[in-house]
């Protein structure tokens, strides 16, 4: 089979329900993906910050064959010798007491929400069934029924109601609209240190350290949702440590699965965490060994090999570089480490075609809500490789392969 071959099967037996760049990958190594033709691309999305530490890391795919040699599931119906371990070093890395794990980012964000809540009921005295938790306009953080019931993307929300009540939207980075919000039975605040999904979008300056105080001050849980913007991406362990806050609770995914299998959590403190008593909250798969050893491997990778270092060096640079390029089309450049939004002038049209146009010279990037090209390498890249991608991204900006408009 071809790649249209692929393509069109795909159309014909799954659900339209994204729209991917016409690739069809078949082998990838540390920032390097092969398509089924033999064609090479540099990966510049790597999947949403899934793969920081790169494609198939050797010492996770270790960890992962060994682990898969001795046993892979067990339930939380019985204990298993790795998740003890691997929360344990979640905890020591993250400086939280305690750690719950989960698969997907959409049910660790579940998680949060339920732990806040009954955190609320519980602790905090807020009468039953009356607690709100605060949210940002613009959020990205899943896919389930109660998240998108709180997203404002019409395209995620439409058409799947009626949706969980109990939450309030603020502006993203408006820590007055986040006091004012505050009533006796707020619960908490749940917001991205960066907004990933809404275009790589930077809170203002003294956002979060005024967010932070304004939660401590009335009793709300702060919930950085870290699941994109953690493990190195924006150039810190967490892109909370920007600002001093880890959160109340906090929120990781993605890489925390070293690129392999889906390993997600929440972290917080014992009073919280031990709101959860047995038969309240699980997963059939949420702590299982196969997880839990690429897991440790995983932060292994990211602790190891400094990544956050890596990104926070490597990030400045190409940043400062993409601001120099010259072109008519690019309105401005943000971010912070590898984790940076190039957005394009409405009135040069949709950053897709220039997605396209780079896809033809090898670099695979993605276009995130119309206007914003989104460039999220794995943390592993070599600089003289970024070089070589910015050459080709000042020559794609300056449009001439693009339609533009
Ligand atoms: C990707 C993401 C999620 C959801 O994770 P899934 O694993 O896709 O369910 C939640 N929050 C943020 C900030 C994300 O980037």
């Amino acid at each position: 089979m071809n790649t249209n071959d692929y393509i069109s099967q795909v159309d014909r037996v799954s659900a339209h329900n994204y729209h991917p760049l016409p690739v069809v990958l078949r082998r990838g190594e540390g920032e390097w993906v092969w398509d089924v033709e033999g064609k090479k691309y540099l990966d510049m999305l790597s999947a949403y910050s899934a793969v920081n530490q790169g494609h198939r890391h050797p010492r996770i795919i270790e960890a992962l064959k060994e682990q898969a040699d001795s046993l892979t599931l067990t339930s939380r119906a019985f204990h298993n010798d790795q998740m003890g371990p691997f929360l344990e070093q979640l905890c020591e890395t993250t400086g939280f007491e305690r750690a719950l794990p989960m698969n997907t980012g959409a049910e660790a964000v579940e998680t949060a929400i339920k732990a806040a809540r009954k955190w609320g009921y519980l602790v905090k005295g807020v009468p039953e069934g009356q607690a709100e938790i605060i949210v940002c306009e613009e959020n990205f953080h899943g896919r389930t029924t109660t998240i998108v019931g709180f997203s404002s993307d019409h395209g995620s929300r439409h058409g799947f109601g009626p949706f969980t009540p109990g939450f309030v939207t603020i502006p993203y980075g408006d820590a007055d609209a986040l006091a004012a919000a505050v009533t006796p039975n707020t619960v908490g605040f749940l917001v991205e240190p960066i907004q990933g999904e809404a275009g790589v979008v930077v809170p203002p300056e003294g956002f979060f350290g005024r967010a932070v105080e304004v939660c401590r001050e009335h009793g709300v849980l702060m919930i950085n949702d870290e699941i994109q913007t953690g493990l190195g991406r924006t150039g810190k362990l967490f892109c909370g440590d920007w600002d001093g806050s880890r959160g109340d609770i906090m929120i990781v995914g993605k890489a925390l699965g070293g690129g392999v299998i889906p390993v997600s959590g929440i972290l917080s403190s014992s009073e919280i965490m031990d709101v959860f008593t047995p038969g309240d909250h699980g997963s059939t798969f949420g702590g299982n060994p196969l997880g839990a050893a690429v897991a440790q491997a995983a932060l292994d990778v990211i602790l190891e090999e400094d990544l956050a270092g890596r990104s926070n060096e490597l990030g400045t640079w190409f940043m400062d570089r993409l601001r120099e390029i010259d072109s008519p089309h690019i309105d401005h450049v943000r971010g912070r480490g590898l984790f940076v939004g190039l957005v394009i002038k409405d009135e040069s049209g949709s950053a897709r075609p220039f997605c396209e146009a780079l896809q033809a010279r090898g670099i695979l990037a993605k276009e995130t809500h119309e206007q914003v090209i989104r460039f999220a390498p794995p943390l592993v890249i070599e600089r003289a490789t970024l070089e070589w991608a910015l050459d080709h991204i000042a020559e794609v900006v300056q449009g001439a392969e693009v339609a533009v408009g």
